[in-house]
């Protein structure tokens, strides 16, 4: 092989094109075009959002560690599984429920039976996909019998609750029940509390009627659906159009 550099380049180029016919003879394509189109640069902002989310799921997912091996109190003798969130933290939206019930323990995972099955068909009603909201309870470990949990009970599990809230920071909260609506301390001293906005540390929470009284007492959906649409204008978002 000759060793000036134009001899040199002219060999590599040679190679190079006989190499192309002989991948072109076994069906292939030459060299592939790059396509790739460089992303446009983050803004600061959105940089910093993404840190900001990637750091409150790291501190939620210690939080969910610590629940799974918790033993403030009695609850946590009877649990198959600690029952922490399900859902995404990056959200304008929470539910909070009361507590786990048999399925929701067995599977460790929130609003899982037949109440979830309801709650799923709410969130998707208001256009958002099952995944797309924060869905936790005042407890983490099943009650017994499913009753509801104790003042003391829900005071131990606030060491969770609270965190958790704050780490999400939705726009707004639902409160799934009156348990969950005593816990948020949105319920007023006396008379109605379904559909009274209320607040939780500057965070609007609206108390609406659980999904298990639901199933139980289905003449209550439509409060309940006027809460939700109560909910969305706070969000600002629009009902999705429904199809015919
Ligand atoms: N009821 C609740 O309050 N929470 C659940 O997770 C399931 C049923």
């Amino acid at each position: 092989m000759s060793s000036e550099p134009e001899n040199e380049l002219a060999s590599v180029i040679a190679s190079a094109q006989e190499l192309v016919r002989w991948e072109q003879s076994l069906g292939g394509q030459g060299f592939p075009r790059s396509e790739r189109v460089a992303p446009p640069p983050a803004s600061i902002d959105e940089v910093r959002a993404s840190e900001a989310i990637e750091d409150s799921e790291a501190r939620l997912q210690v939080l969910a560690e610590q629940a799974a091996n918790c033993s403030r109190c009695e609850l946590s003798k009877g649990r198959s599984k600690s029952v922490f969130a399900r859902g995404t933290s990056d959200t304008d939206l929470v539910f909070v429920g009361e507590g786990p019930g048999y399925h929701e323990d067995q599977e460790g995972l929130p609003f899982v039976g037949r109440a979830g099955q309801l709650l799923d068909r709410m969130i998707a009603a208001m256009g958002y996909p099952r995944d797309g909201v924060y869905i936790c309870n005042v407890v983490k470990c099943r009650p017994p019998e499913n009753r509801t949990p104790l003042p003391s009970e829900a005071a131990a599990c606030a060491h969770f609750l609270i965190p958790q809230l704050e780490l999400v920071q939705p726009k707004v909260i639902v409160a799934l029940g009156r348990c969950a609506a005593e816990n948020l301390q949105c319920v007023p001293p006396a008379g109605r509390w379904r559909g009274i906005w209320g607040e939780w540390r500057g965070i609007p929470v609206m108390p609406t009627y659980h999904p298990a009284f639901l199933l139980r007492s289905p003449q209550f959906k439509k409060p309940v659906w006027e809460d939700l649409q109560a909910v969305l204008g706070v969000l600002n978002r629009e009902l999705p159009k429904r199809d015919r």
